[in-house]
């Protein structure tokens, strides 16, 4: 591998550009895309040695491919961990984690505040396999170590900023809990990415990601990703994946790693965009709360700015103002509705600057009290902020504020 000639102790801003280039026989400046599902093979006892794990060597893509090496090898590098893992999606990451890791009597302990389809395939999935779930309230410390069951408890699970409320969790604290009770614990980076957040440098023992939102960040192809230590990744996940076959295309991998070039100018940018904007709707008197860990008014802002190195994400929510379920969204509804550039999609992490109302799209499977116990209002509106000039995003959205069909008066 040529990456070997790299001088040790780069940044990580050089590695998301540098690390993990095997060149091929033709000297391709840009990454090679290796779109083979198998390997020719010298002769038959290479063939034996290789399948026997005896020799390095490529043999079939559902056991590796050079492509989706280099990708793991380059987010392990960004992450700070021995090695990753590439999967085909987010969900396939977190599925492969779980399914590699628990056991039928084992015990999860994660944040309420999760990814929507997280909470399901922990809270329903896993349960029929007899992995039991407790949900926690992602800031109280104290529930989740009340939550342990000494013994059974292998694993906390944690997402941090959460979606669309951007509560903040402290990576640290949890992991000393997790290790005290002898669980492992693990953190989906997807909303800030190595970029921001290194949380196995926090104590984190696995990351995982949905490749998919900020590490691709142009909305084209679904990926994920498990890093950690070899000891996890590579022998229980590895053997594990061989067998389930939730592996990540050569294709996306490849569409994935030149996404991750750009990787710390876009956290950069849009970051900076999202503070300039979560700062603008603040000032709005038809705004009734942002929610932002970049803003002082949030209430975990000390601890984000030392976990997040010092930046907020890209991704923020706010209530519009309006006296009933019905006025909230339907206020809600006016400001989507009223943008000409920002577009109306639930993704988020593309350079694209996209909004969705969580109560009746990513949240709207839950119960009213389910929504109203996580705090997602009618009146709430999610922004994924991208890199479009900002004064042209603040524009978008005032033309739905400026005419909200049902206007109240600011609160005192
Ligand atoms: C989107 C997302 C996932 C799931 O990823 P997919 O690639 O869509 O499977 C998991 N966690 C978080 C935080 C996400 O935003």
């Amino acid at each position: 591998m040529t990456d070997s000639l790299l001088p040790d102790g780069l940044h990580p801003q050089t590695l998301a550009v540098r690390q993990a280039i095997p060149r091929s026989q033709y000297g391709e400046h840009s990454e090679a895309l290796y779109l083979t599902s198998s390997y020719v093979q010298p002769d038959a006892a290479s063939a034996a040695r290789r399948f026997a794990n005896e020799e390095a060597g490529y043999t079939y893509s559902r056991t590796a491919n050079p492509t989706v090496t280099s990708f793991e090898q380059r987010l392990a590098g960004l992450e700070g961990t021995e090695c990753a893992i590439g999967t085909a999606t987010g969900m396939a990451a977190i599925s492969l984690m779980a399914f590699g890791l628990l056991r039928s009597g084992d015990h999860v302990v994660a944040s309420r505040s999760l990814f929507g389809s997280t909470i399901k395939l922990l809270g329903t999935e896993l349960a029929r396999f007899g992995v039991e779930t407790t949900f926690v309230a992602q800031t109280d410390l104290q529930e989740w170590k009340q939550a342990i069951r000494p013994g059974s408890t292998k694993l906390f699970f944690a997402e941090t900023p959460t979606n669309p409320l951007t509560d903040v969790c402290d990576i640290a604290a949890l992991a000393q809990l997790a290790h005290d009770a002898g669980a492992l614990l693990a953190v989906d980076n997807s909303f800030l990415t190595p970029a921001l957040q290194r949380a196995a440098a926090l104590g984190a023992d696995l990351v995982v990601h949905s490749g998919t939102k900020f590490l691709e960040g142009q909305g084209r192809v679904l990926a994920g990703a498990v890093c950690g230590p070899r000891a996890i990744v590579e022998e229980k996940l590895g053997a594990f994946i061989r067998s389930a076959g939730f592996n990540l295309s050569p294709f996306n991998a490849w569409v994935v790693l030149k996404g991750m070039e750009t990787l710390f100018i876009r956290m950069r940018e849009q970051s900076r965009n999202a503070l300039a904007l979560a700062q603008w709707l603040e000032q709005q008197p038809q705004v009734a709360r942002v929610y932002y860990p970049g803003l002082a008014s949030h209430p975990q802002h000390a601890l984000a700015m030392r976990q997040q190195n010092g930046s907020g994400g890209a991704v923020l929510a706010f209530d519009v103002r309006g006296d009933s379920p019905e006025t909230l969204r339907a206020n809600a509804f006016h400001v989507i509705d009223q943008c000409r550039v920002i577009s109306k999609t639930t993704n988020l992490g593309d350079t694209k600057t996209t909004i969705s109302h969580p109560a009746t799209t990513s949240h709207g499977r839950l119960s009213e009290a389910q929504r109203q116990a996580a705090g997602v209002g009618q009146g709430l509106v999610r922004i994924s902020v991208g890199l479009e000039y900002p004064l042209d995003i603040q524009n978008d959205l005032l033309g739905g504020l400026m005419t909200l069909p049902v206007q109240s008066p600011p609160s005192p």
